[in-house]
């Protein structure tokens, strides 16, 4: 039996290693070459990447679907779409959700990848339902994760309950790569048992298992495997296509794929990775078994390195791993993956930077807890029920019902702005009110790769290694000083912000996006307040005012990127 191959290289594979940050104009070159492999698919569109074209790379990523459809003819291209959250991070109307489906037919998707962090199968039927009206392969993916709450049977279970709504493969998506190999047998025969349809294995070599896991899989009838090109493989990434392939050569499951034409295609991204070198971390490209205790995947870990380097707060990087698995279990046992994971992973930071447990939280564990993002799979932590959200009862409904559709109005306002130039825009700005009117509006620019250099001296601080320059992040001009100051190489300053930190000082608890500002000079506030919002990690962070009083002045507004200790505004 014949094994297929779903490649993921400019999907997950840069997600997971370098933050999403591949542009098209490096995946457009090799795009024909990946047409004449022969793979099931090719991963090419939605998770992280539709976010990362907008706010990182000023790249439209409906334009990235129509570029490379137009050079893989023959090749099923596919998305991760997080079902009820679409491209997201929290959950959109039903409106959203058909719509933005039809556009990604429109455009080029033929293989939908649906899957719930939470496993609750309410909140995948819509999706899978439109994907099938539009002739599309739905793909039913149930996220793998270890805890007292997710058996071999439930996982069974719930592929039956995909193969019932219709769909047409299953996908066994082990985001964290915590698969073993004896594990993965147990699991695909007894899903195998209960459906008909082909079964995928999707996992991460973040544990070092992964390669062991496919073959193991294979044995026990897996037909599909995702892999991604050696030079964007391993680490928190997929296991080598050109291993994978490889490894069944000769064997009952041949892949039938041409390996020099693998290997060609993994010389280009070879010569490719050297672009990207500097984004590349230790922590995401060697196998760590650490993962097995804190289950955290590829792409939730790079995320959680790049924000605590920002915030200069690297040294708390175990302390934050080990305090996950105690936020997850308090939590009833959510799956971590996106949008869970940023749920759990900026909750766990916060437990260790503000130095006191649930001390601050954001609005998104306030709506887990209240069931906004649906079904948990294990029972919550009743004190800390109490302590976010008091008496409040959560809802028992599909959260996807109780939101209103948003489309119409959106294109009012839309048009308004003038920002709605294709029918696609509509949707990337109902999936990103805050960015996308930025983009629209052509007012962000392409994120720069930081040089090597600058990243090697921040990491030996013995070399004496001056210089000063200036950066352009989303069209703000940052100063950028490299110096040799130990555990503090590089400072970024803002002439913007007052240096010192006036009384009265609101400062900003972490690095990230003010979202919004929400009082004006002149009000009166009281202590613990809420007068600002970040945006970090995806998630949203509520800022306090310390003590009562009025607000003087305020120096941050509405979409500037703040680092941690900026003065946002002083209250008297
Ligand atoms: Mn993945």
């Amino acid at each position: 039996m014949t094994v297929l191959i779903t490649d993921t290289t400019v999907r997950d594979a840069h997600q997971s290693l370098i933050a999403t940050r591949m542009r098209t104009r490096d995946m457009l070159p090799i795009a024909e070459d990946l047409d004449k492999v022969g793979f099931f698919s090719l991963e090419v569109w939605g998770g992280a990447t539709f976010d990362s074209c907008i706010r990182f790379l000023n790249e439209d990523p409906w334009d990235r679907l129509i570029a490379l459809r137009k050079k893989v003819k023959n090749t099923r291209l596919q998305m991760l779409l997080r079902g009820q959250n679409v491209v997201g991070y929290r959950h959109y109307g039903d409106d959203v959700v058909r719509e933005f489906i039809r556009l990604a037919v429109k455009n080029g998707i033929d293989v939908f990848r649906i899957f719930d962090a939470l496993n609750d199968v309410r909140n995948m039927e819509l999706a899978i339902k439109v994907s099938k009206d539009y002739g599309a392969h739905v793909q039913g993916a149930i996220c793998y994760t270890i805890s007292p709450v997710h058996t071999v049977a439930s996982f069974a279970d719930m592929a039956s309950e995909l193969e019932g709504l219709g769909c047409d493969s299953i996908c066994i998506k082990d985001m964290a790569g915590l698969i073993a190999p004896r594990d993965v047998v147990e699991l695909v025969t007894a899903i195998k048992e209960r459906v008909k349809i082909p079964v995928d294995i999707h996992s991460h070599c973040t544990s070092g298992m992964a390669p062991m896991s496919y073959y193991a899989a294979v044995t026990a009838g897996a037909d599909i495997l995702d892999t991604a090109f050696s030079a964007f493989g391993w680490g928190t990434s997929q296991p080598p296509t050109e291993s994978v392939v490889a490894a069944f050569k000769n064997t009952p499951y041949d892949t039938g794929l041409d390996l020099e034409l693998l290997h060609r295609i993994g010389e280009y991204f070879a010569v490719l990775s050297a672009k990207y070198r500097p984004l590349f971390s230790a922590e995401t490209t060697r196998p760590n078994i650490n993962v097995l205790l804190h289950q955290i995947p590829g792409g939730m870990l790079s995320n959680l390195v790049s924000q605590l380097r920002e915030q200069n707060q690297m040294d708390k990087f175990g302390e934050v791993l080990a305090e996950v698995p105690r936020v997850r279990a308090e939590m009833g046992y959510p799956p971590l993956v996106t949008p869970t994971s940023q749920v759990v992973g900026i909750q766990s930071v916060l437990n260790v930077l503000s130095g006191e447990r649930y001390k601050r939280t954001t609005q998104e564990v306030k709506n887990y807890l209240l069931g906004l993002y649906g079904r948990p799979p294990g029972e919550i932590d009743e004190e800390l029920k109490r302590m976010v959200v008091g008496d409040e009862k959560p809802i028992t409904v599909r959260p996807g019902e109780l939101i209103e559709p948003s489309l119409e109005k959106l294109r009012e306002d839309g048009d308004k702005m003038g920002i709605i130039h294709k029918e696609e825009d509509l949707i990337t700005y109902a999936l990103y009110p805050q960015v996308a009117v930025k983009f629209l509006r052509g007012e962000l620019k392409e994120e720069v790769i930081p040089s090597l250099a600058a990243v090697d001296s921040s990491a030996s601080a013995q070399i004496d290694f001056p210089r000063e320059f200036s950066i352009d992040v989303d069209g703000e001009v940052f100063d950028v000083k490299v110096s040799s100051v130990s555990g503090k190489a590089i400072d970024v300053e803002k002439s913007s912000k007052p240096k010192d930190t006036p009384d009265g000082s609101v400062v900003a608890p972490m690095q990230g996006m003010i979202l919004s500002v929400n009082v004006k000079g002149g009000d009166e506030v009281n202590a613990g307040d809420v007068v600002a919002m970040i945006e970090a990690m995806k998630m949203r962070n509520e800022v306090f005012a310390p003590h009562s009083g009025v607000v003087k002045e305020i120096f941050a507004y509405e979409g500037e990127i703040v680092n941690n200790g900026d003065v946002i505004m002083v209250v008297s």
